[in-house]
C-alpha cells in the first residue's frame, strides 16, 4: 500500500517520533503551524474519518486522549491547544490514513478563513 504514513509506521520513512504504544504514534508535523505540531496516528490503516468503523471507537478516543496528554506533557493543557482531523479535500486533507493534528503553544485564529 502507497500510503506515507504508513511508511513512517514502517520505519521506511524517518520521523521525529515523539510518542508510541501498540495503537498509535505521535510524530512531529515536517510542516509545522504552530510552535507545537504533532500528528498522532493509528496503527491501523484508516484512509479518512468516513471509514471509522464501529470497532474503531476506542482506538479514535485513544489518539484524543494521547493528543491531550502529549499537551499536558508541553505544558499547554490549561491554556489550550487545537485537535483537529482533516477529511477529504474540502476538509485539507492530503495524507488518507487518518491523523489527528494537535497544535499549541500560541493563541490560535478560529474561523480556519
Ligand atoms: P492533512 O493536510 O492531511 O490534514 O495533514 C497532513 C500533514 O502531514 C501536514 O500537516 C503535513 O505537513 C504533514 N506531513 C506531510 N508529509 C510529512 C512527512 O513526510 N513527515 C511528517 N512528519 N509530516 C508530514
Amino acid at each position: 500500500m502507497d500510503c506515507l504514513f504508513c511508511k513512517i509506521l514502517n520505519k521506511e520513512i524517518p520521523a521525529d517520533v515523539i510518542y508510541e504504544d501498540d495503537q498509535v504514534i505521535a510524530f512531529n508535523d515536517i510542516n509545522p503551524q504552530a510552535p507545537t505540531h504533532v500528528l498522532v496516528i493509528p496503527r491501523k490503516h484508516i484512509a479518512t474519518t468516513n471509514e471509522i468503523a464501529d470497532e474503531d471507537t476506542a482506538l479514535v478516543g485513544h489518539m484524543v486522549q494521547v493528543a491531550g496528554k502529549i499537551a499536558k506533557e508541553q505544558g499547554f493543557d490549561e491554556s489550550g491547544y487545537r485537535t483537529v482531523f482533516n477529511c477529504n479535500d474540502h476538509g485539507g486533507q492530503t495524507v488518507h490514513h487518518i491523523h489527528l493534528h494537535l497544535l499549541g503553544g500560541k493563541p490560535l485564529g478560529w474561523p480556519p478563513y
